[in-house]
């Protein structure tokens, strides 16, 4: 991808993330998805990390609140191992707060309070006081969640002082709502005498971030909070009040489609007119609610429904109702308990799986760099190889003794010469050297003189010939000369001179009383056309030579 176009393209990712965002804070999270998924896949497509951690992020914590728990944890996982723990602490810790949101939703509760723990960590790593708000809050959560809300109060009254600290709406809205359902089901549990005091108290957090719901205009949360304002007026007996709330809430749910909200406000219909006596509107409530709900499969809402009939029921005297509602109340904690080990299990398998993939791309990765190594290595030994060849080749092809070229230097040059002297019609004559009496010279001198003279007589046949003549060493105190591109009378000449320059040379330095002379037989290399009966050729005139007294100079008729 180009520069430019790529840089296009993550402006592109950044304007969908910011509109991710701003749909989610609006509550309009079927959009926020929309634009999350938008983002993900440009961030993917730019290969940045960083920005494909926050579109997955703002993603989860968009389907969580449509209620895809288990997508939004699929979508968390995956955005963890892109998150440092120190530089991305905030990005992370925000992973981590919807992680135990989608956990307890899933009523995994142990896995949430682990997530939680890690997400008060991150947060202190992050430095970030609202951030801290969040974590603190979702941890209080989780416990009461887990059936502990005494435990859960202290971490959400942190959680309210630092929003309170910062002046930060969202977080003071979460921490005051969840207080007062924290208390609320604190009130449930307790002596008649203490509850009044406990719903007091969670009317007073719920009216509080009720402002702070109408104020941001975000009708979810104002539906969450009435709905809690509802059952705290309920229990305080104050039924004027809590069908305000719920008349509210019931208008809310109406105008955003909230549909499971509908069912709630009925409920707390319901249960208002079971508090205050009115058994028969009550049954019927329940009954709508019940009626309404029949093909969903959020568990608790059913129970708490059938539970409300029951109780109603019991409470009318008719007791064949009462225990055919307690008798339903029964598998739907047995489904729930099943279905959440279901979820549990299909949430390991999406981790197993993830950590597959995830081994699989390092082990590709690192198979990858074995590679490259491996190559490198190869790559190497070839280059030794091919020098050793080369030098093997030159050996092959070179005389030891002389330097010049050896027979299979000239059994390989000697055709290919021939062939472009015939292709450009240029003159080729070949000498076939011997030395005189070479015999007596190692016999009289020893063998290592008769080495020196061979060397010799290679220096004189190069500097007497031209370098692109082909000189070499035939074996013994043989030797060949290639005249290129020279005719035969020249070639005469050229030996003759070499004849003489031998004859001349000064052998007395080489050992006291030696003396070297050269025979030499030559011909035309145009004349005849195999290389075999060439070099005859020049043998043949070599032993006229060598016949005619040696020291001399055959040219082949
Ligand atoms: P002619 O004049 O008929 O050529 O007689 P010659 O003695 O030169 O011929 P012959 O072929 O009988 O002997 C060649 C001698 O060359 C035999 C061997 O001792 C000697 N010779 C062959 N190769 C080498 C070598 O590498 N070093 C030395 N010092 N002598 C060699
Ligand atoms: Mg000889
Ligand atoms: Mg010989």
């Amino acid at each position: 991808m180009p520069t430019r176009s790529k840089r296009a393209v993550l402006e592109e990712a950044r304007a969908f993330l910011d509109a991710a965002r701003q749909a989610r804070v609006a509550g309009d999270h079927r959009l926020g998805v929309d634009q999350a998924t938008r983002a993900l896949a440009l961030a993917e497509a730019a290969g940045q990390q960083g920005l494909k951690a926050a579109a997955l992020s703002v993603l989860a914590l968009n389907e969580f609140r449509l209620s895809d728990s288990e997508t939004a944890i699929k979508h968390c996982q995956q955005a963890l191992p892109l998150l440092k723990r120190a530089r991305d602490a905030a990005e992370r810790t925000q992973v981590l707060c919807t992680l135990v949101l989608a956990h307890n939703d899933m009523g995994l509760y142990s896995d949430a309070l682990v997530y939680a723990t890690q997400a008060i960590e991150s947060a202190k790593l992050a430095n970030d006081p609202s951030l801290m708000s969040w974590a603190l809050n979702r941890a209080g959560l989780t416990y009461e969640e887990l059936g502990d809300p005494s435990r859960g109060e202290p971490l959400m009254l942190q959680a309210l002082e630092i929003a309170r600290e910062i002046n930060g709406g969202e977080e003071m809205f979460s921490a005051l709502n969840n207080l007062c359902s924290n208390l609320l089901h604190v009130a449930k549990s307790q002596a008649a005498e203490l509850q009044r005091a406990t719903l007091l108290r969670a009317l007073q957090y719920g009216t509080e971030a009720l402002v702070l719901a109408d104020a941001s205009g975000n009708g979810h949360r104002q539906a969450v909070c009435l709905g809690n304002l509802a059952n705290a007026h309920t229990g305080l007996g104050s039924y004027e009040d809590a069908l305000g709330c719920i008349e509210r809430q019931d208008a809310l749910a109406r105008g955003n489609g909230y549909r499971g909200m509908l069912l709630t406000a009925v409920t707390n219909r319901a249960e208002l007119e079971r508090h205050r006596g009115d058994l028969t509107a009550a049954i019927t409530l329940y009954s709508k609610a019940l009626d309404q709900a029949h093909d969903t499969d959020d568990h608790a809402m059913l129970f708490e429904m059938h539970q409300g009939l029951y109780q109603s029921y019991k409470q009318l005297g008719d007791l064949a109702n009462a225990l055919k509602h307690h008798e339903a109340m029964l598998p739907l904690e047995r489904e729930e308990m099943k279905q959440r080990a279901d979820r549990q299990a299909r949430l390991l398998l999406n981790r197993i799986e993830m950590e597959n993939a995830q081994a699989a791309a390092e082990r590709a990765r690192l198979d990858a760099q074995v590679q490259r190594l491996r190559a490198a290595q190869l790559e190497s030994e070839n280059q030794l190889l091919a020098t050793k060849a080369l030098e093997l080749g030159k050996h092959a092809m070179e005389d030891q003794l002389t330097g010049l070229a050896n027979r299979r230097r000239v059994d390989h040059e000697l055709p290919a010469q021939l062939a472009v002297a015939r292709e450009r019609h240029a003159a080729l004559s070949l000498a076939a050297v011997d030395l005189d009496h070479f015999k007596q010279v190692n016999d009289r001198f020893g063998h290592a003189v008769g080495d020196d003279v061979l060397k010799a007589i290679a220096r004189l046949l190069t500097e007497n010939t031209r370098s692109t003549d082909l000189l070499a060493r035939m074996g013994g105190e043989e030797f060949i000369v290639l005249f290129v591109g020279t005719p035969l009378p020249v070639a005469a000449d050229i030996c003759e001179r070499l004849r003489q320059a031998v004859q001349a040379y000064d052998w007395g330095g080489v050992a006291t009383g030696l003396r070297v002379t050269i025979s030499v037989g030559l011909c035309d290399a145009m004349e005849g056309t195999d290389v075999r009966q060439l070099l005859e050729r020049a043998d043949a005139s070599l032993y006229a030579a060598k016949r005619a007294g040696r020291n001399r100079v055959e040219v082949a008729a």
